[in-house]
């Protein structure tokens, strides 16, 4: 048996549980004003959600419940050099433009640029249209994230202000130790003050090691292929997404096309493979809206995104364990949201204001109060004890 890498036990203020990006930037933002411990189960951080996903930052992506955190983070990720010029198109089935109300409707007065495309239009950008797809509603600002550097510059700036990793690490067991908390894993024990849950399509396993309110979140698996595709796709299409919600596509290096059926099938969590049928769901899917020839689909890979019951996400300390923090149930969203969700956490856990960008953000929406129901003494989102 290998030594605990943990001896004897490690101490820290604040225990995270999960180094993906929720847990990454989370531990960022605290910086040095708390010894921070981020524990995750992989011999990689990001292996899992984090390193998995589609890249892009869209201000209507999530619905309107999400978009106040993703515009939040917006002018910060583009400032920091992590966000690259896409756009979107949301494209209409021939006959569908309902759905484009709709999502027009969903965002009125909000500030986010919608604007509305005929027939040629279209086809000036997305070359190979098929016939009856006359009706798409652009959305300029939408961006490609540089995910890897981001999750790379949190790691780094978490470590520059004191905070530790420690990878295949493993929570197996957490129980009261006095008014904080002991953590059993694969490598040792860990004493902290605050555990945050942070672990992806994890999370309700670790809210029921420490006996917190039974959440549900739950993983659905999402697939994206990517094709070699003829004629090579222009490195300047947009982001098309499909208005209901039947698949999307972006182009990647080389000409390629990363194609998602835009799945959600409900898993379990796990180190998630794509289904053979999906693959093809998404390929003939494309081939009804573009006349594309299909070369080779090079690889694909599948992703766990995980939601709350509500799917908005859960940040706030627990009502029923004190000093177990969630910040959980990203679904689609937690890469373009990271900024202002770890700014909201770090506040919320240091009683701490809440800085400018996230200021006018109705946090509370997004505390485990809501999901309250037989128990009693929640606290406000506004401490952790
Ligand atoms: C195909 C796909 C496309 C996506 N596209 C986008 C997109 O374009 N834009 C966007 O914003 N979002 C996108 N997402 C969503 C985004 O990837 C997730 O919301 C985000 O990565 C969630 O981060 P996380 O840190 O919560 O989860 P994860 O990255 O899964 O991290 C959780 C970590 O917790 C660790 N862990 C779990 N249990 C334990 C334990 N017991 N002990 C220790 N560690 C543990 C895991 O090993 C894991 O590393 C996409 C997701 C998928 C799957």
């Amino acid at each position: 048996m290998l030594p605990p890498l943990i001896q004897p036990v490690a101490r820290c203020d604040i225990a995270i549980i999960g180094a993906g990006m929720a847990g990454a930037s989370l531990a960022a933002e605290i910086g040095g004003d708390a010894n921070v411990l981020l524990i995750e189960a992989e011999a990689q951080p990001g292996y899992h959600s984090t390193g998995r996903s589609a890249a892009f930052w869209s201000e209507t992506y999530g619905g309107p419940a999400v978009q106040p955190l993703t515009s939040a983070s917006g002018d910060w990720l583009r400032r920091s050099g992590f966000l690259g010029p896409r756009g979107a198109l949301h494209l209409a089935a021939p006959g569908g433009g309902a759905a484009l109300d709709r999502l027009a409707a969903e965002f009125a007065g909000r500030g986010i640029r919608l604007e509305r495309m005929g027939r040629a239009s279209i086809a000036s950008i997305l070359p190979g249209i098929r016939r009856g797809f006359d009706d798409a509603l652009a959305e300029p600002s939408c961006s490609d994230i540089d995910v890897a550097a981001l999750h790379a510059h949190y790691l780094g700036a978490a470590r520059r202000a004191g905070g530790r990793l420690i990878c295949d690490a493993r929570v197996i067991g957490i129980e009261r130790a006095g008014p904080g908390w002991r953590l059993s894993t694969t490598a040792g024990q860990v004493e902290a003050s605050v555990i945050v849950n942070s672990a992806g399509a994890w999370a309700t396993e670790i809210a029921a090691l420490a006996g917190a309110m039974p959440i549900a979140i739950t993983p659905y698996r999402r697939t994206v292929v990517q094709l070699l595709v003829e004629p090579a796709a222009p490195a300047e299409l947009p982001l098309v997404i499909d208005a209901a919600g039947r698949y999307y596509f972006k182009p990647e290096a080389g000409g390629r096309i990363w194609l998602s059926p835009h799945d959600e099938t409900p898993a379990i969590a796990s180190d998630i493979a794509p289904d053979d049928y999906d693959v093809a769901l998404a390929i003939d899917r494309l081939e009804q809206v573009v006349d594309w020839k299909i070369v080779k689909r090079e690889k694909a890979w599948a992703g766990l995104r995980s939601f709350s019951p509500d799917r908005a996400p859960v940040y706030g300390p627990d009502c029923q364990a004190p000093g177990f923090f969630w910040f959980a149930g990203q679904g689609g969203f937690g890469i373009q949201t990271a900024p202002a969700a770890a700014m909201i956490g770090a506040a919320i856990l240091l009683a701490r204001e809440l800085p400018s960008a996230v200021s006018s953000i109705d946090i509370d929406r997004y505390g485990p109060s809501r999901f309250q129901t037989k128990y009693s003494g929640c606290f406000p989102n506004r401490r952790i004890t």
